[in-house]
């Protein structure tokens, strides 16, 4: 992966092993707060709609060429979260696919609508990653690479546009943050910003360091989404409700308060257990739940990015 220069921090991007790796804890647990939830959809505005419970958040706008979707969800609702997404858009068919990351709650329906000719767009890292066996320490198994047609079958580098359904939509990388290949997507007609793992407001995200994410970069990304935010956008994280800027912009002063707290516990070189411990996440922890992953995620995060001794 190519290291990624953001804002003026770090650019070192090599990853270390160094540390015990993360209890292996099963992928879905680790975000999704309800115990089954159920496929729904929201609209947004005529022929598009939010549709829920099927992985991540998924944003559908229906065409006459047919739907373009943001994220596919999992694999294992794919088929029916396809069928909803339709129906709710009136289109028969995908015919655009963004990933906004590589992670399974996002790239579900990469193969069957792969299958159908649907163009697939990506992140070139995002590309990169699903062309190969991925080993997190989150996951209880390596992640296996997408067959040929499941893969993204166009990818960008910077930021790229593209006109669909009446809606001149850009879209871009933001950089190494929750993943090295994660990309926002706008729509300025709807106004509504499609953030991917960048963005999450059903608790604390998963920090994928492994595959490029750090929190420094994560603060980077949401600077970047603020910019392309006005007050009365929609927008849409990975997991999670719809969020104004003002929640965007509470969620970015939380997490640099982690990050300022957390590089200054490694430049006195504690590790991850007594980082964690002394608390860094503490006071914000009554509305997000226990930071314990997440702040671990994030203290590992920075061996790539600061060394304690430089
Ligand atoms: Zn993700």
């Amino acid at each position: 992966m190519t290291a990624i220069s953001r804002r003026g921090f770090l650019q070192n991007a090599a990853f270390t092993s160094a540390g015990a790796a993360l209890a292996a804890t099963p992928f879905e647990s680790l975000w999704a707060r309800e115990a089954a939830p159920k496929l729904a959809s929201q609209s947004l505005g005529p022929q598009l709609s939010l549709i829920t419970g099927g992985g991540g958040n998924v944003l559908a706008l229906g065409s006459a060429e047919g739907a373009l979707l943001v994220d596919g969800g999992a694999r294992a609702q794919s088929a029916a979260l396809l069928k909803l997404a339709m129906k709710s858009v009136g289109a028969r068919k995908v015919h655009t696919l963004f990933n906004t990351h590589w992670h399974p709650d996002q790239t579900g329906s990469n193969e069957p609508l792969g299958r159908q000719g649907a163009r697939i767009i990506a992140h070139e890292n995002t590309r990169l990653w699903l062309t190969r066996k991925i080993v997190v320490d989150w996951a209880a198994k390596p992640f296996p690479a997408f067959p040929k047609v499941a893969q993204p079958n166009k990818s960008f580098y910077t930021t790229d546009k593209l006109e669909f359904g009446g809606e001149q939509i850009s879209y871009g990388h933001l950089g190494q943050a929750h993943t090295d290949g994660d990309l926002y997507v706008y729509l300025p007609k709807a106004n509504v910003l499609v953030t991917g793992g960048v963005v999450s407001s059903a608790g604390w995200p998963l920090l994928d360091w492994q595959t490029g994410g750090w929190i420094g970069g994560l603060v980077g990304a949401q600077d970047r989404l603020l910019k392309l935010a006005n007050d009365s956008t929609r927008i849409v994280p990975a997991n999670g409700p719809i969020i104004t800027r003002k929640d965007l912009q509470a969620q970015r002063a939380m997490y640099f308060e982690i990050y300022d707290r957390l590089v200054k516990q490694l430049v006195k070189g504690m590790g991850p257990d007594e980082a964690w411990a002394s608390g860094p996440a503490k006071e914000y922890e009554v509305q997000w739940g226990d930071s314990r992953q997440f702040v671990l995620a994030s203290f590992r995060s920075l061996w790539g990015h600061y060394a304690p001794d430089a």
